[in-house]
């Protein structure tokens, strides 16, 4: 057993045997621009197993955002396949949610209203008293009780971010997807939010898939991190975790984690193009 994690706070990986609930196949996407036909994705591949948390980093502008569009159903690939749960993914659903760096927030609604606006958008079986209970449960689970009834003005940037958080939870996605969640918190509150999501990831049973720029984030939150190369971007690197689920922060200071940093910044390096690929990391 790694040293870098403790016994009983984990639960072993175990991905081979199970299914997975996203696959991303060969996948070419290009954008139409004023300067000509951008080729963003280049035969990328990825696939998460139910009840995964992949996180994907890579260079700024390789398409990582537009990964994100392609699992939501908000673009098609020009060619390859995107497959969520066994069925073709060609359109938005709302078993999809997501999260991006901006929380974007309505002042006008409180805190509880904005994070059952999905709920209006997209009908659901729910009473409305059970929507209140989850949105309520959903605010308890990242430590927002008791301020149901508060404008997002009135709550810290960090705050913030848990209500987007429940907000794309409230629909009992899953599948949640996170584009640089936590990319303009400060360290502190960003650590607070890892430690969130990981009591948030213990209690609700979705697959994730995280963009970030942070690779320390990276490994303390994933199963497994996929580098993307340079665009136009295929899979250069996929990283498996030694365990998955919970771990302590202490976790990101022992030499295991160091190495799997320093892996991660060659790999981000070589896909920048400032390191050749045959260049060791060690
Ligand atoms: P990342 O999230 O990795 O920074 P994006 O997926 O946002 O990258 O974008 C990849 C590339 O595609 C960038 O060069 C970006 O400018 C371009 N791009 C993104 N969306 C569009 C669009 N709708 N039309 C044209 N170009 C786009
Ligand atoms: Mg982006």
């Amino acid at each position: 057993m790694p040293a870098l994690f403790n016994a009983g706070t984990f639960i072993l990986q175990n991905t081979a045997c199970m299914q997975a609930l996203i696959d991303i196949k060969n996948v070419h996407l290009s954008y139409d621009t004023d300067d000509g036909n951008l080729k963003v994705l280049n035969g990328f591949d990825m696939s998460v197993p139910e009840g995964g948390f992949v996180a994907v980093v890579g260079p700024s502008g390789c398409g990582k955002s537009t990964l994100t569009r392609l699992i939501a159903g908000l673009m098609k690939p020009d060619s390859g396949e995107v497959w969520l749960h066994g069925e073709q993914v060609t359109s938005p659903r709302a078993t999809v949610g997501m999260a991006f760096q901006n929380p974007v927030l309505l002042e006008w609604r409180s805190i509880i209203k904005n994070i059952m606006l999905p709920l209006e958008i997209v009908p659901t079986k729910l009473t409305r008293a059970q929507q209140e209970e989850r949105a309520r449960y959903l605010l308890s689970l990242v430590g927002l009780e008791g301020f149901e009834d508060k404008r997002p003005s009135e709550l810290s940037g960090g705050m913030r971010q848990r209500a987007s958080l429940c907000r794309a939870l409230i629909h009992q996605p899953d599948v949640l997807i996170l584009d640089e969640p936590f990319g303009a918190l400060d360290a502190f509150t960003r650590e607070d939010l890892w430690q969130t999501m990981h009591e948030v990831k213990s209690r609700e049973p979705f697959t994730c898939v995280m963009i970030t720029h942070d690779l320390r984030e990276s490994i303390y939150l994933a199963d497994q991190v996929v580098v993307m190369s340079g665009r136009p971007a295929r899979t250069q690197y996929v990283l498996d975790m030694p365990v998955t689920g919970a771990r302590s922060i202490e976790t990101l200071y022992t030499p295991e984690a160091a190495e799997m940093l320093k892996t991660l910044r060659h790999e981000i390096e070589v896909a920048q193009g400032r390191v050749p690929a045959t260049s060791a990391a060690g």
